[in-house]
């Protein structure tokens, strides 16, 4: 067969949890919480189901749903999202990244991806015939130098891909990221796709920033959000996309006929139950004190944490306790220590060699504890 994606192998979370299982490792790898959801949320679900509300629902998103989305962003941001015709509810954040690269892409385009980078971006963009054009954001601190993208602009430069907070590193945008995003799109036609799933989950007193909050650049912005990652049910896999109306209207053309509409009792309940803002506004704490449990537990073993500021996720350095490439000391560590975590070069299209490895945090602390005491008998 001659494939569309020749250099793409099984995506890293795969192959790190399949690892995980063989080895019965603790999962500290892929990005999900083991702590349940909230029980309201499952009964709305059940009562959805029971309610009837087992059938398409509206090809946009129900439309109960878009309206409380509307209104959640517009108190958030100050932003003017119509859910009538800027908002789509899609299956997941990342099939929500991949429509709006879908919609916008055409052979020989380019977009600018900042690496580490979320191992869906490359390849939705290669998919669509499109190059990427990576930029590494600047170790340890992972900050971008603006002078570096604007160098890599040019008339072929369709889109930029940013997130905030960010996976795997957990920077976060600053008011001076924004305007340098301001003046590097000035004046050209290029669109933006903003991946916000993280919206929520910040720490240290730090604010998103969301690109909703700029109406200049909301205007040429796909902005994509997972309810996954809000409320503790990653496996929903259910997210929205937000743009204005002419780029949703083509968003929508690639949409209809791909999956069409998303589950309809996990809306109904999601409508039901965003009015509780309590839900959202408590996680940031909450998974902060998440992070500095598993770095306190950490204390001593040689590992060195990078600072996060939002995210499920922290790196830690292994400068000094191993030569391994950081795949060879993941592998490693699930094999030998039974804690399994992530390479940070699989975040990179030519693999980069910094000796760090990525941890999940979004964790009970009894599964922290005992990865904790894992690393510590086999580090120490
Ligand atoms: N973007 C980033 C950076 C992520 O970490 C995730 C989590 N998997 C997603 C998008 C998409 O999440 P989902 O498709 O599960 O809603
Ligand atoms: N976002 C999650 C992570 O970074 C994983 C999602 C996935 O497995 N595709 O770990």
């Amino acid at each position: 067969m001659h494939s569309k994606l020749p250099n793409i192998g099984t995506t890293i979370f795969t192959v790190m949890s399949s690892l995980a299982v063989q080895h019965q490792a603790i999962n500290l790898g892929q990005g999900f919480p083991d702590f349940p959801m909230d029980e309201r949320l499952t009964d709305l679900v059940a009562k959805a189901m029971r309610d009837g509300h087992n059938q398409y629902v509206h090809m946009c998103g129900l439309p109960s749903l878009r309206e409380r989305i509307a209104e959640k962003l517009n108190t958030a941001y100050g932003s003017q999202v119509h859910s009538d015709t800027d908002i789509t509810v899609t299956p997941g954040g990342t099939y929500a990244i991949y429509t709006a690269f879908t919609t916008i892409l055409q052979p020989g385009d380019e977009v600018i991806v900042f690496e580490p980078a979320y191992d869906s971006y490359i390849p939705n963009i290669e998919v669509n015939g499109a190059k990427a054009i990576s930029i590494h954001l600047e170790y340890p601190d992972y900050s971008i130098n603006w002078e570096k993208v604007r160098e890599k602009i040019n008339d072929k430069t369709r889109a930029i891909i940013i997130n905030t907070p960010h996976n795997p590193t957990g920077s976060v945008w600053s008011e001076k990221d924004i305007a340098e995003l301001r003046q590097t799109v000035a004046g050209t036609g290029i669109y933006i796709i903003s991946d916000e799933v993280y919206e929520h989950l910040i720490f240290d007193g730090k604010t998103h920033l969301s690109i909703l909050k700029y109406p200049d650049l909301a205007a040429r912005s796909f902005v994509c959000f997972s309810f996954g990652k809000v409320y503790h049910c990653t496996g929903w896999k259910l997210g929205y996309c937000v743009a204005p109306e002419p780029l949703m209207k083509e968003f929508r053309k690639v949409h209809q006929f791909n999956c069409f509409t998303c589950n309809s009792p996990m809306q109904h309940a999601l409508a039901a139950f965003m009015e509780h803002r309590d839900a959202y506004l408590g996680l940031g704490a909450f998974l902060q004190q998440k992070r500095d449990f598993l770095q306190q537990q950490l204390t001593g073993t040689g590992l060195k944490p990078l600072p996060t500021y939002g995210s499920y996720f922290q790196l830690y350095s292994y400068e000094g306790l191993s030569e391994a490439t950081e795949n060879e000391f993941a592998i490693q560590l699930t094999k030998e220590a039974g804690v399994a975590t992530i390479p940070v070069s699989a975040f990179y299209k030519q693999p980069v060699d910094n000796k760090v490895i990525r941890f999940c945090f979004a964790k009970k602390e009894i599964t922290l504890e005992a990865a904790a005491e894992r690393l510590r008998r086999y580090l120490i």
